[in-house]
């Protein structure tokens, strides 16, 4: 007798790791048990006919603000999370300050999950937080489950989380290393960012010549130095400069443990664009000339960048200064979680890239990033977090239909590509005004073990043969797989 799945999913334009292909994906306790024809006979108890609508494997996020508890004013995890979920997002990783207390003790860990808890639509983790005087909880953090440590080289913007200095930053980097946890890097030099030109004032070339893209290349060769001699994993946190290009080439060719992300705005947006006073704009660093756009674009294409992450960072509106439009004053942060997947299908596609591209760079990257094995890939194994959508719509960006707590947006009025209608989360379609079904994740809870369990375990059904998923195929580059740290994802033997 057939084996009965929970909901059937069939779309014309799946996103797999083989390609984009007519296909059907089965899901059976959260889980995608087989992958098959577009009209293969499946039983289900219920079965969704996308069409000629594209079906995704969920955006991983991991590069989130969500500053709850402490700044909840500023963004909360109600209101992230269902900008996330609206968004195509089922995963996402919160960073650990903006919050109060910032996530650098257990104890604010704890705090942290007691104030998501039961509140998040999607799948939420968290990053631990590296500052000078912190050293003594790294352990005990990466013991506790948050997926790596977040460092800053220059001031953070708020005062409850400093930076680190370079005599401070080598020891950690030594102490992660030996724990072989993930170093995520804020790669801007504090003493350069002091002799270059102070920001002040409504033109966005005087700001944009107060961080020029030696502050971030600087940063960048230090932890590129420290990586290499403690064999340290290493993340540079959203690259704008695209000067420090070569130097992250040259490093990963010889090997060193060396990851980078970038974001829609470093991709979407040009200075030349933005107009005197628009403070919505500003975020650090920040964005760059519109040839630096297109040079990331290339490193994307050619792998050099990993991943494409929001850095969704709101504040409240009146902490732009609008009134004043002063670059100087104005909070650094963009918000933009819920657009992210538009408006980078919307450019990526401009520039002849496909959707297998963005899920490489917005689901499988950053899934393999934090090690979250079951995430990121329609394949036998992967927790079903499903995106249906219509890729071929377009729509004009409406600041009032955005879920951020705060919908000031530098996207206001653009036309992007690319609707989500529905979402899934782990097999069940997410109903933003109902029950929030999300789960907090643990570096180590075994999140997604199927997937890495050996080839047949968790194949179920009528699977192609040979569909076994491996971390590599999640996102689609078998051989970039030895940048992402040791562990080869969760050990099958925890759950
Ligand atoms: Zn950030």
């Amino acid at each position: 007798m057939a084996e009965r799945f929970d909901v059937v999913v069939r779309s014309r334009r799946a996103v797999t790791p083989e390609g984009e292909r007519p296909a059907s994906v089965a899901v059976r306790g959260g889980v995608i048990t087989a992958v098959g024809a577009y009209d293969s006979e499946l039983d289900a108890a219920q079965t969704i006919d996308c069409g000629e609508d594209a079906l995704l494997p969920g955006v991983v996020d991991s590069h989130v603000h969500v500053n709850e508890p402490g700044r909840t004013e500023w963004e909360g995890f109600i209101s992230a999370t269902r900008a996330a979920a609206a968004g195509g997002i089922t995963t996402l990783i919160d960073m650990p300050l903006n919050c109060v207390p910032p996530t650098t003790t257990v104890a604010a860990l704890q705090a942290k999950r007691q104030s998501a808890e039961g509140r998040c639509h999607v799948d939420v983790g968290f990053w631990g937080g590296l500052v000078a005087d912190n050293l003594g909880e790294l352990a005990p953090l990466h013991g506790e489950g948050v997926f790596g440590f977040k460092c800053y080289l220059t001031d953070s913007g708020v005062v409850e989380f400093g930076y680190v200095t370079r005599e401070e930053l080598e020891p950690a980097v030594a102490e992660l290393a030996r724990l072989d946890a993930l170093t995520i890097v804020h790669a801007e030099d504090q003493r350069l960012l002091e002799r270059a030109p102070s920001a002040h004032g409504g033109d966005y070339g005087d700001f944009l010549a107060s961080r020029p893209p030696e502050v971030e290349t600087a940063a960048i060769a230090e932890i590129i130095g420290l990586s290499r001699h403690y064999q340290a994993r290493v993340h540079v946190l959203h690259l704008s400069a695209a000067e420090a290009l070569p130097a992250i080439a040259a490093a990963r060719a010889q090997g060193v443990r060396l990851t980078v992300e970038t974001c829609p705005h470093y991709l979407a947006l040009s200075a030349e664009e933005v107009p005197a006073g628009a403070t919505q704009f500003k975020c650090t660093p920040p964005i760059r000339e519109d040839a630096n756009r297109e040079a990331l674009w290339r490193a994307l294409g050619d792998g050099v960048v990993d991943c494409v992450v929001s850095d969704h960072s709101p504040c409240p509106p009146e902490l732009k200064h609008l009134e004043v439009g002063d670059f100087g004053r104005a909070w650094g942060g963009i918000a933009s979680l819920q657009l992210s997947l538009p408006v980078v299908w919307t450019h990526a596609r401009r520039r002849g890239y496909g959707l297998v591209e963005v899920v490489r760079w917005m689901a499988g990257g950053p899934a393999r990033l934090v090690g979250l094995a079951g995430k990121g890939a329609l394949a036998v194994g992967f927790d079903a977090d499903l995106v249906r959508f219509a890729a071929e719509e377009t729509f004009t960006v409406d600041p009032s239909a955005l879920h951020h707590r705060h919908r000031l947006t530098p996207y206001a009025g653009h036309e992007l590509s690319g609707v989500v209608r529905s979402v899934w989360l782990r097999g069940r379609e997410i109903d933003l005004d109902g029950p929030a079904q999300g789960r907090l994740l643990r570096r180590d809870d075994g999140s997604g073990v199927q997937a890495v369990r050996p080839s047949g375990v968790a194949q179920r059904g009528n699977s192609p043969p040979g569909s076994a998923p491996t971390l590599a195929a999640a996102a689609g580059d078998p051989t970039e797989s030895s940048l992402f740290g040791s562990s080869q994802g969760p050990d099958p033997s925890t759950r």
